[in-house]
């Protein structure tokens, strides 16, 4: 089978199952896993699917659609996808939010109900797993997006070249959210809803 073939029918048992192990695909289409993961990597890209940890999960019609109209779900603002974070949950909704900010305040809130958290690495727009990211808060290049400002990156080496030439301090994803959440709370400035 082509590759090109392939990708048609991981889509199709997509829309049958909407979730799917890596392992089940590779088994299904008989071939190795390296494979499947090549054959995910544009279907990701192009915005049709999202990885969870293990598989491989439909982005509905809706959530596709919506959520950058309906905007982030803690503040409203309009989504811009250079910035965006994308939580993925358990009941297979996904929720977006504007930015690192607001995305690490919303994984907070709904904590165990995240299956995967993914944003844009911010220098190399690929997407990366969030917890597993590094956040650069403080920094002098202001996106215009929610304050305290927090931009993610995928590698450590990375974001301490960034604060070296733009300044700022830089923290495991744990630590952001603790500095973040403390800011939060001791600001009456804060526009933020909790639920
Ligand atoms: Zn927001
Ligand atoms: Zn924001």
């Amino acid at each position: 089978m082509l590759p090109i073939e392939r990708q048609h029918k991981i889509k199709e048992l997509l829309n049958d199952s909407h979730n799917m192990k890596i392992s089940e695909l590779s088994k299904e289409l008989g071939v190795s896993e390296m494979t499947i993961h090549r054959d995910l990597k544009p279907l990701i890209e192009e915005g049709l699917a999202i990885k969870t940890f293990g598989g491989v999960t439909l982005a509905s019609a809706d959530t596709r659609d919506s959520s950058p109209l309906e905007g982030c779900v803690i503040c409203s603002r309009s989504i811009n996808e250079r910035l965006a974070y994308r939580l993925i949950l358990t009941n297979n909704r996904i929720e977006m939010t504007c930015c690192a900010h607001c995305g690490l305040l919303r994984h907070h809130q709904l904590g165990d109900k995240v299956i995967q958290a993914i944003c844009p690495d911010f220098l190399r727009q690929t997407t990366i797993s969030t917890p597993l990211a590094w956040y650069v808060m403080d920094t002098s290049i202001d996106m215009g997006c929610c304050q305290p400002q927090i931009l993610p990156f995928e590698w450590k080496k990375h974001a301490n070249q960034f604060v070296k030439g733009f300044g700022g301090n830089v923290y495991r994803f744990s630590e952001a959210q603790e500095v973040i959440l403390q800011k939060m709370n001791g600001s009456d400035q804060c526009s933020h809803h909790q639920e």
